[in-house]
């Protein structure tokens, strides 16, 4: 039997299932193809629209506009605020994501299990998982010829003696072998169909606005269409597993009635961003930079962002008075980010009646310090990669063209006037036995539930310090074999 997405016509408003999975990315995809090989009958919901990879052209406000969430403009308010982006579309974050894989540290994984409590989680049969997982996505070296942003983070990081390195991707390339020509494995070709091969079926465009309980047993979800407001649906299910992502899941889970250490301890990596000058052209507008540089790593990490021409606009709008005419000069910039791990935390809130919860952030001030260090640090990398002038994203930055303006640049420097974003968002229902901290048990179990499950980013202790998507695909496959094992 083969499943796929299905068209909702007024005769199937109401759907039936062993197994309802909320949301198709990196968690959701993955837990769908397990439980369907493992013979559950399996629906997955998701509230964005199918685009297959290559129609629209990536990072571009196309793609915002159809696959990000709110066209990509959410933000977690606190001081400063942190702009965040959520995929909103078949498959999930891994859709528009830059497709940099890093597995989580060992020791990292290590501290989760001994803070939290969680049971059967080694780290040899975790990283056995990603040696599946590599596989799956094509996971490699661009074979071929980097682009030029990327040779200025590995030119600059080289000539100062800084420790960098190319971060594999899950990318398939053709024969030129070239980074430019690379197509991103995300869930859409990998695990959905193979999903859809053993059997399960996905609505798309549909939201989840409900799941309807009896004390601690979910009974049925209510959803609406998103192209037609007026069309409820209903959903029965055995269990309901939750992969909405950080932000979404835990606001899911509140609407259901479960506020157990659910939402309080949202945890991201904050990065403040710059846009960088060169003599000659160096944009790649539908391409991100390869290389990460290391050297201060876990506390800080430097790389290359998205450089379309409206988000090199973007990047120069705070000082616009200034910095606003080199626009015209686009494709001679790209931009490169600083990345903290933060020792901050963050709430996600369901308000009554309003559809997108209520997120703020808390930097602490040792994480507003970094910041600061670490833009003057990766403005230096410019300046040693041959910038002709960098533009810090923060109000009232001076134009950093030598060494000398450095230290004008990190006096003016305040986290408060910076433009700081982030797109790894995790840990919003953490898992383990440790209850005091623990909103699932050790397989995303939600504590106090009988039938209700979270498996997407929300389960990790805390953000994991390096690109997370590997740490949740391999999360998601060890809780969905162990669902599949008990649940038979
Ligand atoms: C721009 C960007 C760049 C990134 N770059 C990288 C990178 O290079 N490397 C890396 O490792 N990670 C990267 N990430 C992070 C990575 O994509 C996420 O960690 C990962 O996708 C999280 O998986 P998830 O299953 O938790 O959530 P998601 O992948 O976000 O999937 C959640 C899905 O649930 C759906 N959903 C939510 N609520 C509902 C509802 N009520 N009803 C129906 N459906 C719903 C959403 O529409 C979404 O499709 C990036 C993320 C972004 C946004």
């Amino acid at each position: 039997m083969t499943g796929g997405v299905i068209n909702e016509t007024p005769a199937n408003r109401h759907h039936d299932c062993d197994v309802l999975i909320i949301g198709s990315g990196a968690g959701g995809a993955t837990t769908a193809a397990i439980l369907a090989e493992a013979g559950h009958q399996v629906l997955i919901v998701e509230e964005g629209e199918w685009v297959d990879q290559g129609t629209v052209v990536p990072f571009s406000l196309e793609q915002m506009d159809r696959q990000y969430r709110s066209g990509g403009v959410t933000v977690a308010l606190g001081l400063p605020s942190i702009a965040y982006t959520e995929g909103r579309c078949a498959g999930g974050g891994t859709e528009v994501n830059s497709g940099l894989y890093r597995r989580p540290p060992e020791e990292t994984l290590e501290r989760w299990r001994r803070e939290y409590s969680i049971a059967e989680f080694g780290s040899d049969p975790l990283f056995e998982i990603l040696d599946e997982v590599e596989n799956a996505l094509s996971v490699q070296t661009v074979p071929g010829e980097h682009t030029e942003s990327s040779e200025i983070l590995r030119r600059g990081a080289a000539a100062l003696g800084w420790d960098h390195d190319e971060i594999p991707r899950w990318m398939t390339y053709p024969e030129s072998g070239a980074a430019i020509d690379g197509r991103r494995q995300s869930m859409t070709r990998t695990y959905l169909p193979r999903a859809f091969a053993a059997g399960a079926n996905m609505l798309t465009e549909h939201r989840l606005d409900r799941i309807i309980c009896k004390g601690s047993r979910a009974l049925r979800a209510e959803l609406t269409s998103t192209s037609n407001e007026d069309r409820p649906v209903t959903i029965s299910f055995r269990d309901v597993i939750v992969c909405g992502g950080a932000i979404q899941t835990p606001a899911i889970l509140q609407r259901a009635g479960f506020h157990h250490r659910i939402g309080r301890t949202l945890a991201v990596h904050p990065t403040v961003k710059l846009a960088a000058r060169f003599d000659s052209e160096v944009n790649t507008p539908d391409d991100v930079p390869v290389y990460q540089v290391k050297e201060f790593a876990p506390d800080l990490s430097f790389g290359g962002s998205a450089s379309q021409p409206g988000l090199v606009a973007l990047a120069l709008t705070d000082n616009w008075r200034d910095f606003g005419s080199a626009v015209t000069s686009w494709p001679d910039i790209a931009v490169y980010y600083a990345a903290i791990t933060s020792q901050g935390r963050g709430l996600v809130q369901a308000i009554p009646g309003v559809r997108d919860p209520l997120v703020t952030y808390r930097l602490t001030s040792r994480d507003r310090h970094l910041l600061g260090q670490g833009l003057a640090r990766l403005a230096l990398l410019m300046l040693e990669a041959g910038a002709v002038e960098v533009f810090p994203s923060f109000r009232g930055a001076p134009a950093v063209r030598s060494r000398a303006d450095l230290a004008e640049m990190t006096a003016n420097f305040a986290a408060t006037k910076a433009s700081v974003m982030t797109v790894h968002l995790c840990s919003t229902v953490p898992m383990g036995e440790n209850e005091d901290r623990c909103a699932a048990d050790s397989f995303g179990k939600i504590h106090g539930a009988d039938n209700v499950y979270a498996n997407d980013a929300s389960l990790l202790p805390d953000a994991p310090g390096v690109n997370p998507q590997a740490s949740v695909m391999a999360v998601s496959i060890r809780n969905a074999r162990h669902f599949a094992d008990v649940r038979s």
